[in-house]
């Protein structure tokens, strides 16, 4: 690094100016600066080469970015940092693109394992395979290449796992066990008894529990996973991470141990996952809320329905694809409690909803809170909200719900999506300008693992180009700009967080969360975009990614 010469007139010394760049700021006015002085982890100056060049001390680390641009840090609003850094453990099969990428490879990967494992040691995949629900193997065809291990494998989105009958004998699984809440085991519509594919958490859970990297795990193999997901977070240029689904508390403690052991190099705001009603109330006597700049208890999450690919997306059109295998998690008088009681206590609640009757169900839920509970500011939550109808976002609008969304779902799963509903429908997907306009608060996430991909570009190039990768283009007037998805994702992110008054964009006194790219993304051609990664990240003045 070069150090410039200290100025006898600088009122402060800086600890880490950036200079010589293009700061896309994203303040109000959308302003862009050549640089940034930063002191005690926040931001003290953005502005010419000569005013931040004043700040510079002895002391002062100058990162010269040759023309490079910064933008803020980017807030990822739905992730899930210690379940993507879990993908990763070694001791999982794994069953990710480019592996399985047919039920035959996926057998085969099942079977080379099971050649070589102990008899009786388990086959446990990571999250996961992303095969559509018709080519998805079933408990017999694992028996033919995994007879004497139990095997559980779970699909990437995470709606549905598959197992085969060692793995439902070890679990007490048989024709006569009942659903558990909330989930569902397939049966044979013949003989009764269980296919080996359980639906929603709390049926994939009746084996998850007994299998390694799911129930199975240790206190320092999480601390691994969270910090391996953070470094892989850091080096796609998310400096804060909504984790909008800890499934337990264990996961809760597991971020605080590494924040408590200043390991924590992201932020991360955590949202714990409800299964019941009972489970509520014996969290919400137990859970204590904690808050600081690095990690905070952000509230509750409810699954209303699951998702198109599984055939639990939970559609008024029943016949659709995307609602053939889907049923109510909830009765609305159930969520409307459970909603009533927790934002009472004065939490953010979210929802994940995907089809156009669960969207529904939430915001009758958010209705009825609000008419029991009166608060301004609530800022509930639906994520994905992949299917709403033109009546939805009024309400949404009215209500003040935050729409947290995955525009790269728009290039990943649209050509999956098209064939689980009709073409009126597919003009209904995300229809983030049509929200944008009517000035609903949108924020933006990756969804990793149940996203096969990582990186913000993919979320930019799906909002600006809406085509899958078949090359279809879905409700094109819908498209926005570069400089609009920036926004979503940095401001609108920080917004679903309560935090836009100290992240989101380059302004005095906010926390020194930047990132600088390999491109300029205000002028760089769409075409271009696969190409952008982030080169230097930096968390509170820190850089704490560097590309080598
Ligand atoms: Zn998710």
């Amino acid at each position: 690094m070069p150090t410039a010469a200290p100025s006898p007139f600088a009122p402060t010394d800086a600890d880490l100016v950036l200079v010589n760049g293009k700061v896309i700021t994203v303040d109000l006015k959308d302003s862009i600066a050549q640089a940034v002085a930063v002191k005690n982890g926040k931001i003290i100056k953005v502005g010419s080469n000569d005013e931040v060049k004043a700040l510079i001390g002895q002391q002062t680390k100058v990162l010269d970015l040759k023309g490079r641009t910064v933008t803020p840090g980017l807030v990822d609003s739905h992730t899930h940092v210690y379940v993507w850094g879990n993908q990763f453990w070694p001791g999982f099969l794994d069953t990710r693109l480019p592996n399985a990428s047919s039920k035959a490879k996926l057998l085969q990967l099942v079977g080379e394992k099971a050649k070589v494992a102990p008899k009786g040691e388990w086959i446990s995949g990571n999250q996961g395979f992303s095969l559509s629900l018709k080519a998805t193997p079933d408990r017999w065809a694992l028996d033919s290449v995994s007879p004497d291990n139990p095997v559980y494998l779970r699909h990437l989105g995470g709606q549905y796992a598959v197992v085969n009958s060692y793995a439902l004998r070890l679990a007490g699984i048989n024709k006569n066990t009942q659903n558990p809440y909330g989930g569902r085991i397939e049966k044979d519509p013949d003989s009764g008894e269980p296919t080996g594919r359980l639906f929603h958490y709390s049926a994939e859970n009746l084996v998850g529990r007994l299998a390694p990297g799911y129930g199975v795990n240790t206190a320092e193999k999480r601390i691994e996973d969270v910090k391996r997901g953070q470094d892989l977070d850091l080096a796609a240029g998310y400096t804060s991470g909504q984790d909008v689904i800890a499934a337990n508390t264990a996961i809760v403690n597991t971020y605080r141990w590494v924040e408590s052991h200043n390991a924590l190099k992201m932020r991360i705001y955590v949202m714990q996952y409800v299964a019941s009603e009972e489970d509520g109330k014996n969290l919400l006597r137990d859970v204590q809320p904690f808050k600081s700049e690095m990690l905070t208890f952000g509230g509750w999450k409810l699954a209303v329905d699951g998702g198109p690919g599984a055939g639990t997306a939970l559609m008024y059109d029943q016949s659709l694809q995307a609602a053939k295998n889907s049923y109510e998690y909830w009765d609305q008088q159930t969520l409307n409690r459970m909603v009533g009681t927790f934002h009472k206590a004065g939490f953010q609640v979210s929802f994940h909803a995907q089809g156009d009757k669960a969207i529904d169900m939430a915001i009758n839920a958010v209705e009825a809170a609000l008419k029991e509970t009166p608060r301004e500011n609530s800022r509930f939550r639906i994520e994905h909200a992949s299917f709403p109808t033109p009546q939805a976002l009024e309400r949404i609008k009215k209500l003040g719900i935050v729409i947290s969304t995955q525009p790269q779902w728009i290039t990943a799963w649209g050509d999956e999506f098209r064939s689980a509903v009709d073409e009126k429908t597919m003009q209904r997907m995300m229809p983030i300008r049509t929200m944008m306009e009517m000035g609903i608060h949108l924020a933006f996430g990756c969804d990793v693992p149940a996203t096969p991909v990582l990186e913000p570009k993919y979320a930019f190039i799906g909002a600006v180009t809406r085509t899958t990768t078949s090359g279809y283009t879905t409700a094109p007037q819908e498209c926005i700009s570069i400089k609009d998805a920036l926004r979503i994702h940095t401001m609108g992110s920080a917004y679903a967080s309560f935090e836009e008054n100290i992240k989101g964009s380059i302004e005095v006194g906010k926390l020194a969360d930047m990132v600088v790219w390999s491109h300029d993304l205000y002028s760089m051609p769409v075409s271009q975009l696969m190409d952008l990664k982030a080169e230097v990240t930096i968390v509170g003045g820190k850089i704490v990614y560097e590309e080598k």
